[in-house]
């Protein structure tokens, strides 16, 4: 598995020593979560969006309404770049200036790919429903042909991408603060799946299925598979 090449874009040139590109740390950052920022620009104004995404090993899929504007406008080979971010903890210094955040997060460059044939599709949101609920393309019913031509897949490859971490306690440790009466140090952020809450409507006698029950109680910025 080779790691990325920095290029122009993707070298981290602030605070670089905490730049990665192994392709593993850049994979297991887009495994643990499945919400990214989409950006891109349309007629001079920047977007930022929130969506939900997949990956399938070099490829990282979107999905949405046919008539959505972000899915429009990147179906016609409009640069992007995305962004996953975890927050890990919050890193309380002595100095406001030193506060920070613990955090993973992985930032990719592209220009995506409408899938147009059926079974690439059909693949690709497999991939994506796999990749965000595991489990459930197998245990839902599966996209008719009319839902199918209302959802546009996006496919964008990996190729340009860069992680930053930052992990650890307050920098300012060993500074003149240090001698400061200020407690210091991190506050952990963990997000966790809850409980389900089954659908009020639903009849009685349906089971929640095993591979839903198996992730309630477990830390959600993880992978799951
Ligand atoms: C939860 C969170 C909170 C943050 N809060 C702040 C804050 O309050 N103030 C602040 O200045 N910075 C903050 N950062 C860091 C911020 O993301 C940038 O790394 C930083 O601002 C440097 O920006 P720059 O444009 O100078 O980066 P440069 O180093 O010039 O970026 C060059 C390239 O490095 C890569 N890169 C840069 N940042 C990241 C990243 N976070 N993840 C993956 N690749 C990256 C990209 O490929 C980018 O194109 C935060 C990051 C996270 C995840």
């Amino acid at each position: 598995m080779s790691d990325f090449t920095p290029t122009e874009r993707t070298q981290v040139k602030r605070l670089p020593k905490r730049g990665k590109y192994e392709r593993e740390t850049v994979f297991a950052i887009l495994d643990a979560g499945f919400v990214c920022h989409v950006g891109f620009i349309v007629d001079g104004q920047p977007y930022v969006i929130p969506t939900n995404y997949g990956r399938s090993g070099d490829t990282v899929y979107l999905h949405g309404s046919a008539a959505s504007r972000m899915l429009r406008t990147l179906s016609e080979g409009v640069p992007m770049s995305v962004t996953v971010t975890h927050v890990d903890g919050l890193v309380l210094a002595r100095s406001v200036f030193e506060h920070a955040v613990n955090y993973r997060s992985a930032m990719i460059f592209g220009t995506p790919r409408l899938v147009t044939d059926r079974d690439e599709k059909l693949a690709g949101l497999r991939s994506l429903t796999e990749h965000i609920a595991p489990g459930q393309w197998d245990y839902a019913r599966r996209p008719n042909k009319k839902e199918l031509a209302k959802t546009s897949l996006l496919a964008l490859s990996l190729d340009e991408a860069s992680v930053k971490i930052r992990t650890g306690p307050p920098d300012d440790g060993d500074s003149p603060d240090a001698a400061l009466e200020v407690w210091a140090g991190v506050l952990p952020l963990a997000a966790a799946w809850q409980a389900p809450d089954p659908d009020p409507v639903l009849p009685a006698g349906i089971p929640l299925p095993p591979h839903i029950a198996a992730l309630a109680g477990r830390p959600a910025s993880i992978p799951r598979t």
